[in-house]
């Protein structure tokens, strides 16, 4: 009953990964399963809730193609080689009806050789932040990995913030089209592992960008998809928060719930993680970060290639095209939440509205989803009417901007709820959010003043 894992990646050379199993948990029992998702995978029906799914889901079972892979990053732009899956397990890849395959990977299962000090633990607050996060992005229809279960594990670990002390364990099952990063590229060019680096990227091309005529073009493709959704995530008001290279998909999706957030209140250099002290992971510095980690991406093709000089200037010549990419597939998206087809008067005035949002920190998710409402700002009027002047079609911006987003303060509520067994907010959290264009009175609000949530903590 339980589904057969394939192990494509398990076929890679040793380097990329070490055979691993998940340590026993004292007693899991489920907080959620996404059905809907079973359903999409192909999974065995009635699986997904069953006692046998949930020895495998929390970590109490053997999985013989369960493993942990190696990779390293720039983590706030320093390089470091150490990384992997330090408390994560891919437990193998399942062939989706459609014909796409995809990871199922545990979060929170025990340590690893990539544990470093750390514990291989996931606390509940992160993996129901996860779980909502990336099922509220894939409801809006952003590439993401996603959340297949969650599960207590009956055992407290200690973590030092939010404030330090004991709290519930858990372990999520994330969902991904692969979980192969920048850095695991980097990780390979870095040790000049030239057959695993070739293996690495044979496996990734024909998974991934089947079409790829080579390094050359599979950058290319990359580059696109990533200023695709960074574009997307720009037009939600979503700061990721720790743009690692280690935490970038080479397939495109959003991956790593740790400190991130959608915006409240309008202003481009909101940071909410609270490591990111300089800032930057700030809103605004978004696409320039995800052009620095293609750089990295590049630089690790660059061996694959027979003469290093051509291949450099080659590759620099296609980065370079990123800021337009990244411009134009913005400039669609904001333009089409104003309801105007993507021409530069439309452009200006999404860069007006932006400044007036700014001004007076008006809410960013608000704001879209009703913008004939007037804001308490001396251009605003001005704006409205040029607006109409452009005759914006409602039925498109009733499509295109969310009603409901998960809020900072709202996850917030949900995780303290949840620390106290009451697992209700957390339900009603996730239906309102993964059904965002719905109006819905009792979440769409951004929080009072003392519901503010001022930062984000990584520590999973
Ligand atoms: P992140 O910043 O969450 O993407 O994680 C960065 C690195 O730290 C990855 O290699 C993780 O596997 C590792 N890591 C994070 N938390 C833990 C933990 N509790 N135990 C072991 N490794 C961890
Ligand atoms: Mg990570």
């Amino acid at each position: 009953m339980t589904p057969a894992f394939t192990s494509t990646y398990g076929s890679l050379p040793d380097a990329l990964f070490s055979r691993q199993s998940a340590t026993p948990v004292a007693s899991p029992a489920w907080i959620a399963v996404n059905t809907d998702l079973a359903g999409s995978l192909g999974l065995p029906a009635d699986w997904l809730g069953s006692d046998p799914a949930l020895a495998v889901l929390g970590g109490n079972a053997e999985v013989p193609t369960a493993l942990a892979q190696a990779y390293g990053g720039h983590q706030f732009g320093s390089w470091n080689p150490g990384l992997g899956d330090g408390r994560a397990l891919l437990l193998g890849e399942i062939v989706s009806p459609t014909g796409h395959r995809f990871d199922l990977q545990l979060k929170g299962s025990g340590r690893t050789p990539y544990s470093r000090g750390g514990d291989g633990r996931a606390a509940l607050g992160p993996v129901l932040r996860e779980y909502i996060m990336s099922e509220a992005m894939a409801a809006l229809g952003v590439p993401t990995t996603r959340a297949l279960a969650a599960v207590q594990t009956g055992e407290s670990i200690y973590r030092d913030a939010p404030t330090p002390g004991y709290t519930p364990g858990a372990i999520l099952t994330r969902v991904a089209s692969s979980h192969i990063r920048v850095g695991t590229f980097q990780l390979r060019a870095y040790h000049r592992d030239i057959s695993g680096l070739r293996a690495l990227f044979d496996h990734t091309a024909a998974r991934h960008f089947p079409t790829a005529q080579g390094p050359a073009d599979l950058l290319s493709e990359m580059m696109t998809r990533q200023a695709d959704l960074i574009a997307r995530w720009t037009a939600l008001g979503f700061v990721h928060g720790v743009m690692n290279t280690d935490n970038m998909l080479v397939c495109g999706d959003t991956i790593d719930y740790g400190p991130c957030a959608f915006m409240d209140s309008y202003h481009p250099q909101s940071v909410f993680s609270s490591i990111d002290r300089q800032g930057r992971y700030a809103f605004a510095n978004q696409p320039q970060i995800a052009l620095w980690n293609i750089a990295q991406f590049a630089s690790s093709l660059v061996p694959l290639m027979p003469d290093a000089d051509r291949a450099i200037k080659e590759f620099t010549g296609t980065i370079n095209t990123f800021g337009d990419l990244y411009q134009s597939a913005k400039d669609r998206l904001m333009t089409a939440k104003l309801g105007l087809p993507c021409t530069p008067a439309a452009v200006a005035l999404v860069d007006r509205l932006l400044r007036i949002m700014m001004d007076i920190g008006a809410d960013y998710t608000l704001t879209f989803a009703a913008l004939d409402r007037p804001l308490n700002h001396p251009d605003h009027l001005d704006w409205l009417r040029d607006w109409h002047a452009l005759r914006p079609d409602h039925d498109q911006i009733g499509r295109t901007n969310p009603q409901v987003i998960p809020r900072l303060h709202q996850i917030q509520t949900v995780i303290d709820a949840a620390t106290e067994g009451d697992f209700a907010p957390f339900r009603a959290l996730l239906a309102a959010t993964t059904a965002p264009m719905t109006a819905n009175a009792d979440f769409q609000n951004p929080p009072l003043p003392h519901q503010q949530v001022a930062a984000t903590f990584c520590g999973t």
